[in-house]
């Protein structure tokens, strides 16, 4: 099965995705270019999220999509599962699709 993020995307244009400025290269993966400060310290955050749309999302939401630094995405991008990934409950998708007026997704689908 495809995952169901490649046609959504609404998490990422949605969300302030902050992390620690480790996870940024050269001492991380997520490119330098891609971040700006945030507000705890030794933190930042994804260029784009605090203004609705991360600068990395590619596509239209709810259409078509992807994560144009997919391999190189902080961990609250990684960690951030799909309603019903690998059977866990995720009612941050929920709202967040919701917010773009998208329906939940079906977990029943996604367990199959
Ligand atoms: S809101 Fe849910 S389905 Fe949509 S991209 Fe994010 S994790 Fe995937
Ligand atoms: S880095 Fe990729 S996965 Fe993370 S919010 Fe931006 S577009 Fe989404």
């Amino acid at each position: 099965m495809s995952s169901p993020c490649t046609t959504c995307g609404a998490c990422c244009a949605g969300l302030r995705v902050q992390f620690h400025k480790h996870h940024v290269a050269p001492d991380g993966l997520v490119p330098a270019d891609l971040v700006v400060p945030a507000p705890a310290r030794d933190h930042v955050r994804l260029r784009g999220t605090a203004e609705g749309r991360c600068a990395a999302l590619d596509g239209e939401v709810g259409r078509c999509v992807s994560c144009s630094i997919y391999a190189l995405r902080p961990p609250p991008c990684r960690d951030f599962g799909f309603q019903g990934e690998d059977g866990r409950d995720n009612p941050g998708c929920d709202e967040a699709r919701a917010r773009h007026g998208l329906p939940p997704l079906d977990r029943s689908a996604s367990a199959a």
